[in-house]
């Protein structure tokens, strides 16, 4: 068994290291403060656009690089070090293709991958709504089959980045089909149909402003479905096992900054006349997140190697983001309580760490429905 990274992986995650020590670090604590305003956005998209990181886990049939899994584990970690590059919604390796659109063909690809893909176009992705976040399946939007178009009717809650959308990968409930009494499907609406509607921008602790959008009669023309009827769900399931090792490898990342700057603080800092780094408690602190990350790296690299051999990962992801994501709060609140009071203050990166990780414990999937998933695994298989 080799459990070191290829070498091209390693040449990539170094020469990521130093972008970011470079090119980001310089700027975070301003964005920590003001946000990342669209120059710095801009400059730093077309430096990652000359380094050849531009669609990195699109296939190549798409136009994108076709990277494996293993190597998108790499990317996720190292630029999950700063808080300059925002935890959701960033565009500065590229345009956010998303899970669905990266996989359009034909005419749904002219119209809504390749203007994406030029810049032209932004998505969002509509799943949740205010009674049905960690339970999709209580879904209430519905779209019902007319002659040559859907007409479309629902609530959507918490959409990252829906009012600078040109188009939402929008999941509703269709009309019975075989075997399934609430089919779900995805179709593609454009943000400027009629009867679409930005209701509300929500206001968060982390300083995003997901929004609730409305649909009201909209009438979304049936070409306009992507795949078939009820098969809104399974579209998404590749894209969303990546997406939790891709909360592993973020921890990872957040962890590990967070482990340096509390040792580099531990050592000059002293009470009761000696360095903080001398005391047992604090020493132990480090101790665990260290031997927790190493934990979790171990868990996000055999997880992606194994999707990348074509394997089942669906039990691993879920391990992957309840023990990751935990972890890299973790970590950020042991760093937070070694750092003091000057922990709590924008002049460090850490409070925002604390808050992102904090999120991380409820989006995409609360720590709860992991639990409840990798029982469900383990209860099918022993016993
Ligand atoms: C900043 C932000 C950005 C987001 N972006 C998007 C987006 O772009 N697109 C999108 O579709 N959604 C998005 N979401 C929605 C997000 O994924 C949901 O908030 C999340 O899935 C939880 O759903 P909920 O908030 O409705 O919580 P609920 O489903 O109401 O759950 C509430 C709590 O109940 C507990 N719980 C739930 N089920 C169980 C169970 N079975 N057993 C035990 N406990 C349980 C958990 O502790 C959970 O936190 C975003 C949310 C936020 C905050």
């Amino acid at each position: 068994m080799d459990f070191r990274l290829p070498e091209e992986l390693v040449a990539f995650k170094d020469s990521l290291r130093r972008f970011i020590e470079k090119e980001v670090l310089p700027h975070e604590a301003r964005v920590q403060r003001d946000g990342l305003d669209r120059g710095l956005a801009r400059d730093l998209s077309e430096k990652t656009r000359a380094a050849g990181w531009w669609f990195l886990d699109l296939p190549e049939s798409a136009g994108g690089q076709g990277l494996s899994l293993l190597g998108m584990s790499v990317f996720w970690e190292e630029v999950s070090r700063t808080v300059a590059i925002p935890a959701r919604d960033t565009d500065i390796f590229g345009p956010v293709v998303g899970p669905i659109v990266g996989g359009l063909q034909g005419v749904q690809a002219e119209r809504y991958l390749q203007p994406v893909m030029r810049g032209e176009k932004r998505v969002c992705f509509a799943q949740t709504e205010p009674d049905a976040g960690a339970d999709p399946a209580g879904m209430r939007t519905r779209a019902v089959r007319k002659d040559g178009y859907y007409l479309l009717n629902g609530r959507k809650r918490f959409i990252t980045a829906a009012d600078r959308a040109d188009f939402a990968t929008v999941f509703a409930v269709t009309d019975p089909v075989e075997g399934m009494e609430r089919p779900v499907s995805c179709l593609l609406v454009d943000m400027t149909m009629p009867g679409v509607r930005i209701a509300r921008l929500q206001e968060t602790m982390m300083g995003e402003r997901p929004c609730e959008i409305e649909f009201e009669n909209v009438e979304v023309p049936a070409e306009n479905l992507v795949g078939v009827e009820g098969g809104g769900f399974r579209l998404a399931q590749k894209w969303i096992n990546h997406g939790r090792i891709r909360h592993g490898a973020r921890a990872c990342g957040v962890a590990e900054r967070c482990i340096e700057l509390a040792a580099s603080y531990a050592k000059q800092r002293k009470t009761f006349g000696a360095p903080l780094a001398d005391r047992q408690a604090v020493q132990w602190m480090l101790a665990d997140s260290y031997t927790d990350v190493h934990a979790t790296r171990l868990m996000v690299q055999n997880a992606a190697w194994r999707a990348d051999q074509g394997e089942d990962v669906r039990a691993e992801s879920y391990m992957v983001k309840l023990f990751g994501d935990e972890m890299g709060f973790r970590a950020a609140d042991r760093c937070m309580q070694i750092h003091g009071g000057i922990g709590l203050t924008l002049d460090l990166p850490i409070e925002r760490f604390w808050r992102d990780q904090r999120s991380f414990l409820i989006t995409e999937g609360p720590s709860e429905v992991m639990r409840m998933a990798i029982a469900r695994h383990v209860l099918r298989q022993y016993g």
